[in-house]
């Protein structure tokens, strides 16, 4: 399962970073998930691989216009490029009133349907390859984390009890990978009794906003990775009075310490912390404060950084 980042600003977007979006991509084929859409998404959609086309849902986290401004235009070019099959929406209830309201206004007809899904009342999400729950979260907003369970994993060949049973390799061996049982010598082989499951299901959550991350402890049990906000370092939370609506470098750092998370992505910087370390406040105090905290695989997101959680469990960034 890869993540890519479209958008890793909070609030408004600066020169280096767009406002929140962020791609989910699932090992094989071309569809993808995307949680949250602020503004000009689409642009930044634009500069990947990936394709409107294989969209299969959208999760918005809260109503804050730096996660959502961007789904009218981001909706009204899917139409433009000839989508027809169905679009699932996870969201606010608000969001639903606020698309209706906006395409009417503008008179605009989308060809395909949109499903939508009111996070406040949503026990699970899923589809033929994730489970995804939502967690109440705490912000000036209602915000929802999103917990997106992959429902299967690489089944693996036992070659050695085939071998075992002089059964040839070949594409017999090919068709019990695929799950089809096979004759064999006029026996009949079962292919569920040839393939074990080595690998972990994996676990991704990815956070709205939140000034509590221990609301996220019983999610992040048995949870792969964790991407969730940090808007400030300490220092600047203090001096911004923000620590009632977001979650500072040290906080999230400290929850994913004690809920053992094995991996944390850091995202939503504030359009304040810049790039050149000769200016202040500089991006890598976030980074600086988060390891004082973790000891365990931390990143910080940037905008198009990519994500590879491999099949052990592991996240590395492949660009
Ligand atoms: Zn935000």
């Amino acid at each position: 399962m890869d993540i890519l980042f479209l958008g890793t600003s909070a609030g408004g977007p600066t020169r280096q970073r767009n406002v929140t979006g962020l791609a989910l991509l699932p090992d094989q084929g071309s569809e993808w998930y995307l949680v949250d859409c602020g503004e000009a998404t689409q642009h930044q959609i634009l500069h990947t691989s990936l394709s409107i086309h294989g969209l299969q849902a959208i999760f918005i986290t809260h109503v804050h216009g730096d996660h959502c401004y961007g789904l009218p235009g981001l909706l009204a070019s899917a139409a433009m490029h000839g989508r027809k099959t169905p679009l699932h929406i996870i969201a606010p209830a608000g969001i639903q009133h606020w698309l209706q309201v906006t395409h009417a206004m503008s008179e605009s007809f989308l060809p395909y349907e949109l499903v939508f899904t009111d996070v406040e009342n949503m026990d699970a999400w899923h589809d033929h390859a994730v489970n995804v729950s939502a967690i109440k979260l705490s912000h000036r907003v209602p915000s929802h984390a999103y917990r997106f369970s992959e429902k299967h994993t690489e089944a693996v060949l036992d070659t050695a009890k085939l071998q075992a049973e002089g059964v040839p390799a070949g594409p017999l061996w090919g068709r019990l990978k695929k799950g089809e049982d096979v004759i064999h010598e006029g026996k009949k082989l079962i292919s569920h009794d040839y393939l074990h499951q080595p690998y972990p299901l994996r676990s991704i959550i990815v956070g709205g906003d939140n000034d509590a991350p221990g609301l996220l402890q019983e999610a992040s049990q048995q949870a792969h990775v964790l991407v969730h906000e940090a808007t400030y370092t300490e220092e600047v939370a203090e001096k911004v009075g923000a620590r009632v609506q977001h979650c500072s470098a040290a906080a999230v750092a400290s929850f994913a310490a004690t809920a053992a998370l094995p991996n944390l992505v850091l995202t939503h910087f504030s359009a304040r912390y810049q790039h050149d370390s000769e200016r202040s406040p500089f991006i890598g105090d976030i980074e600086t404060e988060a390891r004082a905290h973790y000891q365990g695989n931390l990143f910080l997101a940037e905008d198009f950084a990519r994500f590879r959680l491999d099949k052990t469990g592991v996240l590395s960034r492949i660009a």
